[in-house]
């Protein structure tokens, strides 16, 4: 007997008060992009939003291809970024506040990040 499990709506949190956003609408510009219209859940917060969904890469290629579909062939081992090594190889000491190598700006966490480029399918 296959076990049923409720439908999943596409939710992601809310980038002001971390609540529950769901999508209420979405536009599809290329098969590769799309934008998706949320609003928080939370009545107090209220914020609605556009967030962007991109194909970025295959995992399994498909048995149906579009050949006007060009994305890179990735698996998990291989597409992640390329990590630091877990030992003493940091020139800089651990324990010294004051003088522990250079800055390195944290990503912002506002709307001020530039427009992500939408991908145009080739072809
Ligand atoms: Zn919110």
């Amino acid at each position: 007997m296959q076990k049923l499990s409720k439908p999943r709506i596409p939710a992601i949190a809310c980038p002001h008060c971390q609540g529950r956003a769901i999508v209420r609408s979405s536009e599809t510009f290329t098969p590769l992009y799309r934008e998706l219209r949320l609003r928080c859940e939370d009545d107090e917060c209220g914020h609605a939003f556009v967030a962007s969904l991109s194909v970025i890469r295959t995992v399994t290629p498909s048995q149906k291809p579009n050949p006007s579909i060009q994305l890179p062939l990735t698996t998990a081992a291989n597409a992640l970024p390329p990590r630091a090594p877990a030992n003493d190889d940091m020139p800089y000491p651990a324990n010294d506040i004051g003088s522990c190598g250079p800055e390195v700006p944290l990503p912002a966490a506002n709307d001020t990040a530039p427009p992500v480029t939408p991908l145009v399918a080739e072809g």
